[in-house]
């Protein structure tokens, strides 16, 4: 905590240590690729604020139903995979134990939901965070209402915010690459955001706008049923799983959410800036892959 700001300034003393013991990151961070720092513990994607912390064991992994496939090559996603000097090192997963803060805040079903009915709901000229102010579209989610893999994201970027589609800028590139590794096309797939509004600049979405905005990503999954949900970074696992761990420490293992797999991989944009996370990204899909029953795509001479 600030020691300028200790004894002086009660009340903001005491938001501040609600923050540290939440393990809230540092939100006011921007996450562009050129600002964020290739941290780690986060994989680039600070913590997310989440609920009260109290120590529980996470959703058990359940990694006995996927065992991974064997790695046959790494795909042909776009820059070469360099040193793995600088990549993130993940803790031995058998000490695995996440500081989940407490039950899923949003338990019950609406029943007979369905996408056009949350896209409804939140409505053209949605008003319930800040991010409102700066945003010029929603950007709601695209891609197969029935699909068995759900992809989520973080937050819309500069791209995505003037097209209303999620994932269409560079790490939007890289995930359609990812996916075409994985013998899919994206309208196979669903894609969506733990947020559906551009944060202004870039930045990370802070706490009190993934809280308004996560229970309608709730409903987009329950809607969705997939087979499997695969978070694309920090922001959608740690909101997700009600985590504030870091990401590495968790990639790649399996966890029930709401039953559907799920597992966390690095985001796209993190792989643009450490291409050396590549192979672990490879595994994490591959792992994907074998739940569904995907052969990696054939690799072209241009692939
Ligand atoms: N990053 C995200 O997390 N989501 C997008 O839609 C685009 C970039």
């Amino acid at each position: 905590m600030d020691s300028k700001i200790a004894g002086k300034h009660p009340h903001a003393e005491a938001w501040m240590r609600y923050a540290d013991d939440l393990g809230l990151g540092p939100f006011y961070l921007r996450r562009s690729a050129s600002q964020r720092p290739p941290a780690a513990e986060n994989a680039g994607e600070p913590a997310v604020a989440a609920a009260p912390t109290i120590s529980v064991a996470a959703p058990p992994p359940i990694a006995a139903a996927a065992k991974p496939a064997a790695p046959a090559s790494v795909p042909a996603l776009p820059h070469p995979a360099p040193r793995t000097s600088d990549a993130p090192k993940p803790l031995p997963s058998p000490s695995l134990v996440l500081q989940v803060a407490g039950p899923s805040l949003f338990e019950e079903r609406i029943e007979n939901d369905s996408l056009d009915r949350i896209r409804a709901d939140i409505t053209p000229n949605c008003t319930r965070c800040k991010l409102h102010k700066a945003r010029k579209q929603i950007v709601f989610g695209v891609g197969n209402p029935k699909a068995e893999l759900v992809f989520v994201g973080e937050g819309p970027g500069r791209d995505e915010d003037e097209q209303g589609e999620p994932f269409v800028g560079r790490a939007g590139k890289m995930l359609t690459d990812m996916i075409a590794a994985m013998s899919l096309r994206r309208q196979d797939v669903y894609i969506c955001n733990v947020v559906k509004c551009r944060p202004p600049e870039n930045r990370l979405p802070e706490k009190d706008e993934i809280a308004t905005c996560s229970p309608y990503l709730i409903r987009q999954l329950d809607a969705i049923h997939p087979k499997v949900i695969c978070c694309l970074g920090a922001c959608s696992a740690q909101t997700l799983l009600n985590t504030t761990q870091g990401i590495s420490r968790f990639r790649g293992e399996w966890f029930d959410f709401r039953g559907a797999k799920l597992i966390a991989t690095y985001h796209p944009a993190y792989l643009l800036r450490n291409p050396a996370a590549k192979p672990e990204v490879w595994k994490d899909l591959q792992k994907v892959m074998a739940v569904l029953g995907l052969q990696p795509a054939k690799r072209t001479k241009n692939s």
